[in-house]
């Protein structure tokens, strides 16, 4: 099966005062029906311009992206506009997302007239389920965003987008913003619908410990490029980029076993205003090489469908990281 979502070597810059902003620098990957790709790195890497171009809210610079089989840039806007319900993106800060002087049903009818999803006498029913299914009260559907807490106004959100019907839902740190006590179940909840309705998705966060339970492959970005690319258990048992590595370490654990020097992943990413020569990743580096300051590594195979940008991956031993 071809795949629901590719994207091939996409490229996002920005010009700014001080220079040109390289977003995103050639990212290729797909997503199929049904399946569930997290997109990890640390903020600032390029993830939410990533999916803001996926979505075509973002212009790309080069490269292409297809949806079901179409080529997304240059559609005329009409057809756009058709294709827009079957990709749907959920935001990190649902509040800012909803219209403040809508109520729920409101926020939820809306879609459902403008796109015709059902016919008008149904709204009010599909409303209803749209509610049940993210597990919100009916009752509450003429409160407005304000009286619910960030965990049910993420569910607003989600039953919104899901009122479209799509097959594919880009989930944009859907829970950072929220209380560490309600994310875990936002995120069951996304697990649930995917599986349910069986929706393809997207799911970008800072935290590997986010998408690692929901993904079934896991992309790791570095300053606008995937380093590392493979199905969730490789990428988690047996990281091979250093900065996987680095990030896995990172992760809370309830017995840790590394010292605070090696949990630590050194500096600050380099902007990427001025992305340094070579490998992106070298000034944090721990086993760089000279020459890792001369070529920009590709994202090379190196078995059971898992690749990895760094040429030195055998030196860097993925034992003790296990989560
Ligand atoms: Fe480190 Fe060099 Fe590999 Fe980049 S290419 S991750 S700098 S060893």
């Amino acid at each position: 099966m071809p795949p629901l979502l590719e994207v091939d070597n996409l490229h996002v810059q920005f010009p700014v005062r001080q220079g040109m902003v390289h977003a995103v620098s050639g990212v290729s990957l797909t997503v199929h029906n049904g399946e569930t790709l997290g997109l990890v790195g640390e903020s600032g890497c390029g993830k939410s311009t990533l999916a803001r171009s996926i979505v075509q809210l973002v212009p790309p610079t080069a490269g292409e992206i297809h949806f079901d089989g179409q080529t997304l840039q240059g559609l005329a806007p009409a057809t756009l506009r058709k294709l827009r319900p079957r990709l749907q993106m959920i935001f990190q800060d649902p509040y800012a997302s909803l219209n403040p002087r809508k109520t729920v049903f409101d926020a939820l009818a809306e879609p459902l007239r403008v796109h015709a999803i059902v016919p008008r006498p149904e709204i009010p029913a599909e409303v209803g389920k749209l509610m049940d299914q993210v597990g919100l009260a009916r009752h509450f559907s003429r409160k407005f965003p304000h009286e619910f807490s960030g965990g049910q106004r993420q569910r607003i959100a989600i039953a919104r987008a899901l009122a479209l019907r799509p097959q594919m839902l880009i989930a944009d740190e859907p829970v950072s913003a929220l209380d560490i006590s309600v994310q875990a179940q936002i995120l069951n909840l996304l697990a649930q619908l995917a599986r349910e309705k069986g929706l393809a998705m997207l799911l970008i966060s800072h935290d590997l410990s986010v998408v690692k339970h929901m993904s079934n492959r896991i992309a790791v970005m570095y300053l606008g490029r995937i380093v590392e690319l493979g199905p969730a258990t490789s990428v988690m048992q047996t990281p091979r980029h250093p900065y996987t590595q680095a990030l896995l370490r990172a992760v809370p654990r309830l017995t840790p076993t590394t010292t605070a020097e090696e949990t630590f992943l050194g500096g600050d990413p380099p902007s990427p205003l001025h992305p340094p020569a070579g490998c992106p990743f070298h000034p944090r580096c721990p086993i760089a090489m000279e020459d890792c300051r001369a070529e920009s590594p590709a994202l090379l195979s190196i078995g059971n469908e898992h690749e990895v940008a760094c040429p030195r991956w055998e030196k860097s031993p993925a034992d003790g990281f296990r989560h």
